[in-house]
């Protein structure tokens, strides 16, 4: 057994882990652990930008950023929270900009700002520039500027290690996680006094996503497995311009710096649905937009895609500020967006749903608000929620620094008046367990097969739309992935690189997301934003003004309800 002992360990190195880890770097002894070397997480992916109230490029208040992020969240949001996330999130950023990130400018040397989808001027009278950039590539910028600042602060790295368990004392408190290191195949256990899960999201649960392939789920379907709850699980985003067929992400920037939605016939339909915002409605709304062009049969060619057309767009703003997507474009599909239209179709692209936690990031285990000492989580594996029912562009980068941030600070002063808590007799016991049976299963069920089996009902049945019938037909499907499961079997029985093994485990954790999913939209009978149920169309404030938490317990799957925090925008009809 392999033992290390650290103050702190921080599970996840994208922008939340690393802004965690910034904040303790120096002052106590910590580690960062990743399944992939830092700079591939995925938030070196995302494109569009960061959003906060500066006002460098016209009149903005963080009030207005606030009040937005509440409705677009289909007042789902916890308003405490949108109040920390739009309040810090100006500092926020000037912290980056000050560690060093470079972004694009304005004339007069501010950091520039551009519009995206529901972020509005004065209480939605229309789009504002809110969003700071670096040109498309803005999440690139973020984990290099922020891995560059762990590296300087002697942070420990212990990359490439993959998460198996968290564990917890028998009073609850947790105390540490095992890891399986991928070059040797080591089983290690790390022993602190606070862990942090910030692993990001699971969009590879779906068929179509704009997530990486680590996007898996791993970090909070593991502590569900221990019982910690997970919340709102049936809110995930698809983004409305995916790559038609890939999935991969065409940014909101596109349509923020002036791209339009055409379908069929040519028109540019979205300001048909929301006449002030048109294509910068928000996302769950123009997915929604897009889903019904098509079922009408103003798909492209009847089919079931639409146009995002650039074409209009002088060449020298693409070059500038959208390189890296049209390049997608351009790549992947062979379509020239100076001159012709990319085909696009909704992709599924974030979590809203997560581990629980409060506005300092500590994970809580109940409607009550109560906290599990030691554990932390942030970033999209974290549900805080300043999203609620649907995430605007722009506001999980921002999510990750704020909330990133305030954990990092909590947590130094947790270790320094915690003790170090007792690790369980044997720590690596399930791990152990569960590694050794698929390393030695002689044959079974294919890993793969039983994948693509989920993220095809995910897809058909469980994505932009739902009802009680497609919910069902897919958890039954989803039921019989999980008993095939048991038997799934690997090729490789080796210890170096196997990532057979880890594909295995990866499946494993995303079966549990897919069923917290299905589990948790059955329950919500109602629609609100991401969640649009055709049997219960309408919103419903009386019975589901409620976050929804789900358990695993020895018996099945266990739900309740958490209310919201409501604290100045009274719930109201969300038009735009
Ligand atoms: C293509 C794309 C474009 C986007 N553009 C924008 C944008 O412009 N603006 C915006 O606000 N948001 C954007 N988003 C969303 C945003 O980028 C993500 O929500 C955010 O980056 C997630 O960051 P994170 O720190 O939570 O996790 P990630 O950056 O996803 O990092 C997860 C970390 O966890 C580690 N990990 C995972 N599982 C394990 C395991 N089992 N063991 C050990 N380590 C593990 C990984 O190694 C990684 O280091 C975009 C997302 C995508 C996919």
């Amino acid at each position: 057994m392999s033992y290390h002992r650290f103050d702190a360990v921080i599970v996840g190195a994208g922008g939340a882990g690393l802004m965690a880890a910034i904040q303790m770097a120096g002052k106590a002894n910590i580690a960062v652990v990743s399944k992939l070397y830092p700079p591939r997480s995925h938030t070196g992916a995302a494109q569009g930008g960061i959003s906060a109230a500066l006002g460098n490029t016209e009149e903005d208040h963080w009030q207005w950023h606030m009040f937005d992020t509440v409705k677009g969240g289909d007042y789902l949001v916890d308003q405490d929270a949108a109040d920390v996330l739009s309040r810090e999130a100006i500092d926020a950023v000037l912290e980056l900009e000050h560690m060093g990130l470079p972004f694009n400018r304005t004339p007069e040397g501010r950091i520039d700002q551009r519009r995206f989808g529901g972020h509005t001027r004065n209480f939605g009278e229309g789009p504002v520039r809110r969003a700071c950039y670096a040109a498309d590539r803005t999440g690139h910028m973020i984990i290099q500027t922020l891995y560059q600042q762990g590296i300087k602060h002697n942070v420990n790295f212990l990359d490439e290690h993959h998460l198996l368990d968290v564990l917890f004392t028998d009073d609850g408190r947790c105390c540490g996680v095992v890891t399986l290191e991928m070059k040797t195949g080591e089983i290690h256990t790390i022993h602190a006094k606070a862990i942090m899960i910030a692993t990001g999201g699971f969009g590879r649960v779906y068929k179509i996503t704009s997530n990486a392939l680590a996007g898996t789920g791993d970090g909070i379907a593991i502590p569900f497995r221990r019982g910690v709850p997970l919340m709102d699980m049936e809110f995930y985003q698809f983004h409305p311009t995916g790559l038609y067929k890939l999935g991969i992400l065409l940014s909101e920037a596109a349509r923020g710096e002036g791209g339009i939605l055409r379908n069929g016939d040519g028109e540019a339909f979205a300001s048909r649905y929301a006449p002030t915002l048109g294509d910068l409605a928000p996302r769950d709304m123009v997915s929604r937009f897009i889903h019904q062009e098509v079922r009408e049969g103003r798909g492209i060619d009847g089919k079931d895609y639409v146009h995002l057309d650039l074409s209009h767009l002088s060449p020298e703003l693409i070059d500038e500020k959208l390189p890296d997507v049209t390049g997608f474009a351009r790549t992947y599909l062979g379509v020239e967006p100076k001159t012709d239209p990319v085909p696009i179709q909704p992709t599924a692209h974030y979590a809203m749903g997560g581990l629980p936690t409060d506005v300092e990031g500590r994970v809580i285990r109940d409607a009550k608000n109560t906290v599990i000492p030691g554990f932390y989580s942030a970033g999209e594996a974290a549900c805080v929620s300043v999203h609620g029912a649907n995430r605007l562009g722009t506001n999980s980068l921002v999510d990750l620094v704020v909330f990133g941030r305030r954990a990092g600070k909590h947590m130094l002063s947790f270790i320094e008046s915690a003790e170090l808590p007792p690790l369980p007799s044997d720590p690596e016991l399930v791990a152990r367990a569960q590694v050794n049976d698929l390393l030695t299963r002689p044959n079974g069920e294919r890993a793969a097969t039983l994948r693509q089996a989920m993220q095809e009902v995910m897809m058909d049945k469980v994505s932009v739309v739902r009802d009680a019938t497609s919910l069902n037909e897919a958890k039954a499907v989803i039921d019989g992935v999980r008993r095939a499961y048991h038997h799934v079997a690997i090729d490789d029985h080796g210890k170096t690189f196997n990532t057979d093994l880890t594909e295995a485990l990866e499946l494993g954790c995303m079966i549990d997301c897919a069923e917290a999913i299905i589990e948790g939209a059955l329950l919500r009978q109602e629609s609100r934003g991401a969640h649009y149920r055709e049997d219960f169309q309408a919103r419903d404030d009386v019975n589901w003004l409620a976050h929804s938490l789900v358990y695993r317990t020895s018996g099945g799957l266990e739900l309740g309800k958490k209310p919201v925090t409501i604290t100045i925008f009274e719930p109201k009809e969300r038009k735009y």
